[in-house]
């Protein structure tokens, strides 16, 4: 009997999996709490950074309910040097709909969770709770648009991942997001060392985008200053100025930002501590 495309290139694809899969703290768990706070760790930072933050974090906070009765200041001192603090804050509010409700298991009701998008609400339902639904990220929608030859989105992105999708699917998004990572790279993919290269159109699919602007003296690296400094102790707007060397517009806006993303709150005298 012919076998289907898919099931060739799936063949491929987890035989090289089973020998290549890169090793992480998180990789194979299956308790839910565990993968979703390497899920929110993982959007916007490179999975290596991730490790110590992730295991000094589930030592810290091992239960869903450790992490929601957890002082906002205590996350975030767990939390700054890895950057975009506010996934904190929403991992902490999404601790506490868990612990008092449950666990949602379906992607349309994970995602209701703060800080839980499609591609975190389908890893994991895919990881933790074994639905066969693909975990559309922008490594998967990079090979996929590959293998077409043409850059795939919307309905289109999300049947050509149904149709690919292998079982089961929790190893099939780890494979995907392996192959993306490490060997369909965005810019010069390693094509000849590709375990699916004879069903894949080649790179032409996808184009590179720009890469993000520079963060030295960037607003971001601002606002990670400012929460690391007032994690060890509250402060006054020229002590944040002092500690941050930026100059006071930018302290002034970057301090707006952080009070209108509830990360940090200003008393009446108006000193700045990390919110409640
Ligand atoms: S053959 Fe090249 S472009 Fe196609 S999936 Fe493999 S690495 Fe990516």
């Amino acid at each position: 009997m012919t076998l289907l495309v898919e099931e060739e290139r799936n063949a491929s694809l987890f035989s090289w999996y089973r020998a290549e899969q890169r090793s992480f703290p998180w990789r194979g768990e299956t308790d839910p709490y565990r993968i979703l706070v390497s899920e929110a760790m993982l959007q916007q930072t490179q999975a290596s950074r991730v490790i110590p933050f992730y295991n000094r974090f589930v030592t810290r906070f091992p239960t869903v309910e450790s992490l929601a009765a957890a002082a906002l200041q205590d996350v975030l001192a767990l939390w700054a040097g890895l950057g975009y603090n506010s996934r904190g804050l929403r991992l902490r509010e999404a601790a506490r709909m868990i612990a008092a409700d449950g666990w949602p298991t379906t992607p349309a009701t994970l995602v209701d969770l703060p800080g839980v998008g499609p591609y975190t609400a389908s890893a994991l339902a895919s990881f933790a709770f074994g639905a066969r639904v693909p975990a559309v990220d922008t490594n998967l929608r990079r090979v996929l648009s590959r293998w077409h030859g043409e850059p795939l989105n919307g309905a289109s992105l999300q049947a050509a991942a149904a149709t690919a999708l292998g079982d089961p699917a929790s190893d099939w998004n780890q494979a995907m997001m392996d192959l993306g990572a490490t060997t369909c790279v965005s810019k010069v993919p390693l094509c000849g060392a590709c375990p699916v290269r004879d069903w894949c159109s080649g790179p032409a699919g996808h184009t590179p985008p720009r890469t993000q602007g520079r963060f030295e003296g960037s607003a971001r690296q601002l606002r990670g200053a400012i929460v690391r400094s007032l994690v060890r102790r509250d402060a006054t707007f020229r002590d944040v100025v002092q500690q941050t060397g930026f100059p006071t517009t930018q302290v002034e806006m970057a301090l707006a930002d952080l009070m209108s993303e509830q990360l940090v709150n200003r008393d009446e005298t108006g000193v700045y501590r990390i919110a409640e």
